[in-house]
């Protein structure tokens, strides 16, 4: 889980980016978490509908994230967003989210699970992002 959640940053992060989460989460000393599933889009990925409104120096965050692994115990998420550059998968950015931004919400797992491990639903309502947490280009 670890690699999963740090995983885009090590591969889209700037150098500045990985060096402000990467040693943390090597060391454990941040939990990482990756958040794309949405209620209607899991295979389908690129149908995801959380929406990153760019507003000035921010992206303002709104939707839902379902079936997170470490939802709730992380210190950061990487979320997927739409960011309305092109239709489908080539408008869709991605952010690192801090567990502590204000609209970051997170419900407890209500599902039982065979290997139990934190799973929760993440709502984000109003979560303003600054621009520096986008990983990569927009789009
Ligand atoms: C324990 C657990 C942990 C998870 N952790 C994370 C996480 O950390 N982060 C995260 O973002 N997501 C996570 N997920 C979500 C997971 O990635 C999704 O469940 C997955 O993408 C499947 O989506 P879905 O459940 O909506 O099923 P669906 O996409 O609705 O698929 C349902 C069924 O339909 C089949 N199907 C789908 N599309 C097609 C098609 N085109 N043709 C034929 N068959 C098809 C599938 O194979 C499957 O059998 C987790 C899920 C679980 C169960």
């Amino acid at each position: 889980m670890q690699g999963l959640g740090s995983g885009a940053i090590s591969l889209a992060g700037t150098p500045a980016q990985q060096a402000a989460y990467l040693p943390r989460v090597a060391r454990g000393e941040a939990i990482a978490a990756f958040a794309l599933s949405e209620p209607t889009s899991g295979s389908d990925a690129a149908a995801l509908q959380c929406a990153a409104r760019l507003d000035d120096t921010h992206y303002v965050l709104n939707g839902e994230k379902t079936w997170i692994s470490n939802g709730g115990i992380a210190d950061f998420y990487v979320v997927f967003a739409r960011t309305g550059e092109a239709p489908g998968a080539r408008g869709i950015s991605a952010f690192i989210v801090d567990a502590e931004y204000p609209g970051t919400g997170d419900s407890p797992s209500a599902w039982t699970v065979m290997a139990p491990h934190p799973l929760a639903r993440l709502v984000f309502r109003d979560c303003r992002v600054s621009v520096g947490q986008r990983l990569g280009a927009a789009g």
